[in-house]
């Protein structure tokens, strides 16, 4: 094999190295920039239309199930262990794990 079929195989491998760590950290990044994100506002107008609450013990919407807040909530995109955070509902905004809103749905 020639030299330059070799340094296109090596400059190949390292482009293939590069672009896989780059799709790796993504999500990384994605999800600290979505935990530095500001928490969504009780009044804003989402917040009210969907009934969310920072504490779910002060919701009154009879569709809301004791067992039910944002931790077990397939859109809560924290790990068990947050308080807050990023929901897939209130885009670019963290709710709070003890938390509820009208669109739960049950984790799965
Ligand atoms: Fe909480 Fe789920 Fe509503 Fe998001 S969609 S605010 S995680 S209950």
């Amino acid at each position: 094999m020639s030299d330059e079929s070799n340094n296109a195989g090596a400059s190949r491998r390292r482009f293939l190295l590069v672009s896989a760590a780059g799709l790796a950290a993504a999500p990384m990044a994605r999800i600290a920039i979505a935990q530095n994100a500001e928490k969504v506002d009780e009044n804003s107008p989402q917040a009210k239309a969907l009934d969310y609450h920072h504490d779910a013990s002060k919701v009154t919407n009879p569709k809301r199930k004791k067992d039910q807040f944002c931790h077990n909530c397939s859109f809560f995109q924290g790990t068990a262990k947050d308080k807050w955070a990023p929901c897939a509902v209130f885009q670019g905004k963290q709710v709070a794990a003890g938390g509820w809103c009208s669109t739960w749905v049950a984790k799965t």
